[in-house]
């Protein structure tokens, strides 16, 4: 076999607890965690991307019971759950490790040895305040109640007083230790401000902890003195190692060890950033490079929890808009590390305008168009002008600007970057009107560069799309008639003409669903169809009939009219010329899906202005429950046939 000459990054979720259900805050990490991944396999790295869920402790041991199952039952029910999310989400994890496998519990009791081994865990007995919701002893710091007890400041429920034997782990013994690692690693607490909370809290002192309880049943047991049970924490962070091989795959474990990057929220942090180097060290592993804690997803500025009730399901978006939707929302919206507002209005609005109208109107003009004019084939035919040119100067930056950002964990930035460039291909493609030019056989030359161009610029941005929307990029590079699989592309050898000259192009489908706010959030009850009034019936001549000219009409550019609601302006093809109309179509179509319809056009109306917009001609719909709906053919006809 050959060697490996690969860049090896690996890169880790938290593992989701099963004692919750998979919420968007688990969605959020993990989704952030795809991106990296993906994007470093397409910067050609041996990536290895770890997930999986947390599984023992008394909490999973109490909700079962109340259940009527065993805890491995109730876990086996919630990692269906993870793993069915996950799928859907498209979250393509390398790894899905569960605490309760033998490889995990072998070794993190191996572990364990050898820190007793070493003298770093001894034998003791601990009193403290322990919250039994948390599973975690209350700091000292928290001041005890009017009626003598604590209250966990994390839930707020009443703490209790726990003594009892257990292991301590020696972690005061890690304090200058880690302090000095801190210093010579700056960055490997992100975002900064995190870092400064890590080292003040370090400086204060440590001290020891205890890592085993006798209280707990649902754990790993220690060989050597099965009493006592290994505490959930002290398990669970072990499980980035035995994810990848610890004590099973040895040649594995060495190739990925140490981790590039453990992913984790903000509430975690001092779990990774203090006890997890400080337990490294003393196994003598080296540590990760980056603990990157991210903000929480805020609904109505308060964080969501089980607890308030305001947990947003992810599932409810999902079904109305698929996976890519909600990537791009969550990674554009804020950057990592930072909270954010999650609303509706702000999720829709994003997606109407981003993707519906940014990207979705950009491949669904182009492709129509390179259809329509060419059959679906072009190439770098007519003259390359400076402003073709820009277009390609502007992509060669945006390549290298997107690959910093993606390697800063930037995601933001990077997709920022991307639609900047994005609406600079609107632009050009606005600024060319290759729809007029498309009326003068002699100016051929200068439409197939146009839009040669503009293909080029599409293809381009569909690999720096894929890690955060991998199943609309999929799609776009299939619609550009692309060959090789997305995956294999390489992130840095992008370039501008990798679009082929003379590459077979398919009509696109619409990528994505124009919602209504209204609509999603199902306000409006069902609509009640108004029944039309009785009119007595004006009665036509057949000769005023034989006066309507209808035309079949293919609509090549649609833009919804600003500041209506309803209005759309087309571009409709009639066969002799391209005609500018207005409808009031935009509540049931979305511009970008009008596009490449063909329609029924009486072509001899006077021309009227609505609302500041000239329409010379008119659209025929069925009009239900004040909605316009189009008349569709059930046979491929060519624009200009005539409708009698
Ligand atoms: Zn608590």
């Amino acid at each position: 076999m050959e060697e490996n000459s690969k860049e090896s990054f690996y890169i880790t979720t938290p593992i989701y607890y099963v004692n919750d259900v998979p919420h968007i805050g688990h969605a959020y990490t993990t989704i952030i965690a795809d991106a990296i991944s993906r994007f470093k396999k397409l910067a050609d790295c041996d990536v290895f991307f770890l997930t999986g869920t947390d599984e023992h402790g008394q909490k999973v041991e109490k909700a079962a019971t109340e259940k009527g199952l065993t805890p491995l039952e109730l876990a086996d029910k919630v990692v269906v759950n993870f793993k069915k999310l996950w799928e859907a989400l498209h979250i393509s994890y390398d790894y899905f490790i569960r605490t309760t496998q033998p490889l995990h519990e072998k070794g993190v009791q191996k572990i364990f040895q050898k820190l007793m081994d070493k003298g770093d865990i001894y034998k003791g007995v601990y009193e403290g305040w322990y919250c039994i919701s948390d599973e975690t002893f209350l700091s000292d710091d928290v001041p005890l109640e009017e009626e003598g007890c604590k209250i966990c400041p994390d839930c707020g429920k009443k703490a209790h007083v726990v003594s009892e034997d257990c292991y301590f782990f020696k972690l005061s013994a890690y304090q200058k230790s880690l302090l000095d690692f801190y210093q010579k690693n700056p960055t490997f607490v992100r975002p900064q401000s995190r870092m400064n909370e890590v080292v003040s809290f370090v400086s204060q002192g440590l001290k020891d902890l205890s890592i085993t309880r006798t209280t707990v049943k649902w754990g790993i047991s220690l060989p050597r003195d099965p009493s006592h049970t290994i505490y959930v924490w002290f398990d669970a962070l072990h499980n980035y190692l035995t994810g990848i091989g610890y004590d099973w795959e040895p040649k594995h474990f060495r190739q990925f060890w140490p981790a590039n990057v453990h992913l984790i929220g903000k509430d975690i942090l001092r779990h990774h950033a203090v006890f997890w180097p400080a337990f490294l060290m003393a196994a003598e592993f080296a540590l990760p490079k980056i603990v990157f804690a991210h903000g929480w997803w805020l609904r109505d500025e308060t964080k969501m929890s089980k607890s308030k009730g305001n947990v947003l399901d992810p599932w409810a978006i999902l079904e109305t808009f698929g996976p890519d939707p909600l990537r791009y929302f969550l990674l554009r919206e804020i950057p990592v590390g930072l909270d954010g507002n999650f609303s509706h209005e702000g999720f829709i609005h994003r997606v109407n305008s981003d993707l519906a109208n940014d990207l979705g109107n950009l491949v669904q003009r182009l492709l129509v168009m390179i259809h329509n004019y060419f059959g679906g084939q072009i190439n770098n035919m007519g003259e390359e002008k400076d402003s073709d040119r820009r277009l390609h100067l502007e992509f060669d930056l945006l390549k290298e600007k997107v690959g910093q950002h993606y390697e800063e964990y930037a995601l933001n930035r990077a997709l920022e970057e991307i639609w900047a460039y994005i609406n600079s291909v609107n632009k050009y493609l606005a600024e060319n009107e290759p729809w007029k030019l498309a009326k003068d056989n002699a100016r051929r030359g200068r439409l197939g560069r146009i839009l040669y161009q503009a293909a080029c610029a599409l293809r381009g941005i569909i690999p720096l799309i894929f890690p955060v929307m991998p199943e609309s990029s999929q799609k776009i590079w299939k619609f550009l008639g692309e060959k090789a699989p997305l995956q294999e592309e390489n992130f840095f050898g992008l370039e501008f003409f990798h679009f082929k000259s003379d590459q077979k192009t398919q009509k696109p489908a619409p990528l994505f669903p124009r919602v209504n706010l209204k609509d999603f959030l199902k306000e409006e009850e069902s609509q009640e169809i108004i029944p039309s009034k009785e009119e007595t019936m004006d009665v036509i001549t057949f000769d005023e009939f034989k006066r309507m000219d209808f035309k079949v009409g293919e609509i090549m550019k649609a833009e919804q009219v600003e500041g209506t609601e309803k209005l759309v302006k087309m571009e409709v093809n009639i066969g002799t010329e391209t005609r500018q109309m207005v409808a009031g179509i935009a509540d049931k179509y979305s511009p970008e899906e009008l596009v490449g319809k063909k329609v029924i056009v009486i072509v001899n109306l006077k021309p009227a202005v609505i609302r500041g917009v000239e329409s010379r001609g008119m659209l025929l719909a069925a009009e239900v429950g004040g909605q316009a709906i189009l008349p569709i053919f059930t046979e491929d006809v060519p624009a200009g046939a005539k409708v009698r």
